[in-house]
C-alpha cells in the first residue's frame, strides 16, 4: 500500500489544512493500492507562497549551478529506478517491460538532456541596437496527466530547473506515486527549499486554483482539450501564460511501396502501446486502396504477437486502461464505430477473454471507416485503429489533414522522396519517418487543438523564460 496523505511544500513534507483523501486504484486488479491528500486551495497557496519566496534566490543562480543541480536531479532518479517501476506499473497499469523501457527511461532522459543543452543554452544577446537578456519566467503551475507519470512532469521540471523558475506541481490523481518518488529525487538532490513544490488533490480543486492564482506566472498543463479550454479562460483573468500540450489523432500514413508487414506492425504497435493511451498515437491508419486486403491480413496475422493482460507479467505488450471511467469512454467508441457500419476487423467491445477483473479492453481494429465517422475524428485514447483507404499521395495527406489536431503523424514507405513529401505535408508537431526515435533535443508540442507551445530541449526551456530587451546600456 502506498499511503501519503502528504504535500511536498518548502522542502518539507507537510500534513494537509484539509482531511480529504483520494484512493488510488490499481487498474489491473481494480483494488485500492494507495492514499493521497485532496488538498485544499490553502495548501496550494502555502506552495505558492513558498515558491514565490524562493523565486528570487534560485532565479538568480548560475547557469552553472542549475546544470549541476540537474545532474543531480539526474543521478538520484536513477537510483530510484526500481521504485518508479514498481509505482508505475501498479498504478498505471503500465506493463512492466515497457515501464522499464520507455516510462521510465523518459523521465531519466529529460533531465539529462536538459543538463546537456544547459551547458550552451544563451540567456543573453548583444544585437547592434540592444541587449537582450532571458529572465525566469517566476512562479510556474504545473498540472499533468497519468498517461506518462514522470515523462511530462520530468519534462516540464528539467525546464523549468534549467530556466530558474520555481514550481508548483499537481499531478494526476489516478498517478501520483510517482510523482510523490520525484518529490524525493528533488529532496534527495538537495533542490533549494521552495524551488519544488507538490500539492495533491483533485483537478477541480487544485488544478483550478492553479490556472486562477493570481501569483502564478504561468501555468504549463498536459491533459484534455477540454481542460485545457477551462485553464486558458481561468489564466486569461489575469494575462498568465500557458502552455498546453493536449490531445491528438495522428495519421499513419502507408506508402505503396512500404513493406506490408512491417507497416501493419507499425500500425499495431501504435494502438497497443500504453494501451493506446497515447497522445501522439498513430490511430488512423491510411493506406493505398491496391493495398488494403493484404495489410488487413496482414494485421489479422500479427495481432498475437501483441499479448494484452497482467502489467506484471514481462511478456505483456498491453495492459488495462487506467480506470474504469476510461474503459467505459473507450468501450462507447467501439460501439459507436460499429453502429457506424465500419467493418470490425480484431477486437470489439467487451473484455479479451480470460481478463474479467481489471480494465482491459481488446486490441480493436476497424476497416472501411470513413474519415468523417466519428472514430476517425475523436481520439479515444485506447487500442482502436481505423483504417481508411486512399487513392493517391495528395489524398493522403488531405485526409491527414483533415483533423482538429496536429500532434504527430507517421510515414512508412521506402522511396526517399515520396517519404519527404508526405512527412512534410503532414500539418503536426512530429512525424516519425519509419523507425525514426524520439529526440529528446528537438520540440515537442502541437499544431491547431493539440495545444499551444512547446516542450523538451531549447524550446522548453524558452517557455519558461520572458526575454527582455535593454536599450541604450553601457558596454
Ligand atoms: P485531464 O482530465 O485533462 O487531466 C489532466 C490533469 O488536469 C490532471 O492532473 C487533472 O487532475 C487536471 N485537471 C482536471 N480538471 C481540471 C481543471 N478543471 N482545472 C485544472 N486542472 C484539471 O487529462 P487526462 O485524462 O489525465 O489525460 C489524457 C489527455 O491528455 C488526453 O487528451 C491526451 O491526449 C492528453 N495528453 C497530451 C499530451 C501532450 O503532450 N500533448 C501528453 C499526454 C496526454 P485529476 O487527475 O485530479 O483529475
Amino acid at each position: 500500500m502506498y499511503n501519503n496523505v502528504k504535500h511536498f511544500i518548502n522542502g518539507e513534507w507537510v500534513e494537509s489544512t484539509g482531511n480529504e483523501t483520494i484512493d488510488v486504484i490499481n487498474p489491473a486488479t481494480e483494488e485500492k493500492m494507495g492514499t493521497i491528500s485532496a488538498g485544499t486551495e490553502e495548501d496550494l497557496d502555502r506552495a505558492v507562497q513558498a515558491a514565490r519566496k524562493a523565486f528570487p534566490s534560485f532565479s538568480n543562480t548560475t547557469r552553472e549551478e542549475r546544470v549541476k543541480l540537474l545532474d543531480r536531479i539526474a543521478d538520484e532518479y536513477e537510483k530510484r529506478k526500481d521504485d518508479f517501476i514498481k509505482a508505475i506499473t501498479q498504478e498505471l497499469g503500465s506493463p512492466v517491460t515497457f515501464t522499464e523501457k520507455t516510462q521510465y527511461e523518459m523521465g531519466l532522459r529529460h533531465f539529462r538532456e536538459t543538463a546537456k543543452i544547459l551547458r550552451d543554452f544563451e540567456f543573453t544577446e548583444q544585437r547592434e541596437g540592444s541587449f537582450i537578456q532571458k529572465d525566469a519566467i517566476g512562479v510556474a503551475g504545473l498540472i499533468t496527466p497519468w498517461n506518462f507519470p514522470t515523462n511530462q512532469l520530468s519534462t516540464k521540471l528539467a525546464s523549468a530547473i534549467a530556466a530558474g523558475s520555481t514550481v508548483i506541481l499537481k499531478p494526476a490523481s489516478q498517478t501520483p506515486f510517482a510523482a510523490m518518488l520525484v518529490a524525493e529525487v528533488f529532496e534527495a538532490a538537495g533542490v533549494p527549499k521552495g524551488v519544488f513544490n507538490l500539492v495533491n488533490g483533485s483537478g477541480g480543486k487544485i488544478g483550478n486554483a492553479i490556472s486562477s492564482h493570481p501569483d502564478i506566472d504561468f501555468v504549463s498543463f498536459t491533459g484534455s482539450g477540454g481542460v485545457g479550454t477551462k485553464i486558458m479562460e481561468n489564466a486569461a483573468q489575469d494575462i498568465t501564460k500557458v502552455s498546453l500540450e493536449l490531445g491528438g489523432k495522428s495519421p499513419i500514413i502507408i506508402l505503396d511501396d512500404a513493406d506490408v508487414k512491417y507497416a501493419a506492425k507499425n500500425a499495431i504497435t501504435n494502438i497497443a502501446a500504453n494501451t493506446g493511451q497515447v497522445c501522439t498515437a498513430g490511430t488512423r491508419a491510411l493506406v493505398p486502396a491496391s493495398m488494403h486486403d493484404e495489410f488487413i491480413e496482414a494485421i489479422k496475422e500479427l495481432l498475437p504477437e501483441f499479448p494484452v493482460g497482467d502489467p506484471q507479467d514481462k511478456n505483456t505488450f498491453t495492459g488495462p486502461q487506467v480506470s474504469e471511467e476510461q474503459w467505459n469512454t473507450v468501450q462507447d467508441y467501439i460501439q459507436q464505430g460499429i453502429d457506424s457500419g465500419a467493418t470490425l476487423v480484431a477486437g470489439g467491445t467487451g473484455k479479451p477473454d480470460g481478463l474479467e477483473t481489471g480494465y482491459y479492453s481488446k486490441l480493436t481494429v476497424f476497416t472501411n471507416v470513413n474519415r468523417d465517422d466519428t472514430i476517425a475524428q475523436e481520439e479515444i485514447f485506447g487500442p482502436v485503429l481505423s483504417v481508411i483507404t486512399y487513392n493517391d499521395l495528395d489524398e493522403a495527406i488531405e485526409i491527414a489533414n483533415d483533423t482538429i489536431y496536429g500532434l504527430a503523424g507517421y510515414v512508412v514507405g521506402e522511396n526517399p522522396e515520396t517519404l519527404t513529401k508526405a512527412a512534410k505535408g503532414i500539418r503536426a508537431g512530429r512525424i516519425t519517418v519509419n523507425d525514426g526515435k524520439a529526440d529528446f533535443s528537438a520540440p515537442f508540442g502541437g499544431f491547431g487543438q493539440s495545444g499551444i507551445g512547446r516542450e523538451w530541449g531549447d524550446y522548453g526551456i524558452e517557455e519558461f523564460l520572458e526575454p527582455k530587451t535593454i536599450l541604450g546600456l553601457p558596454n
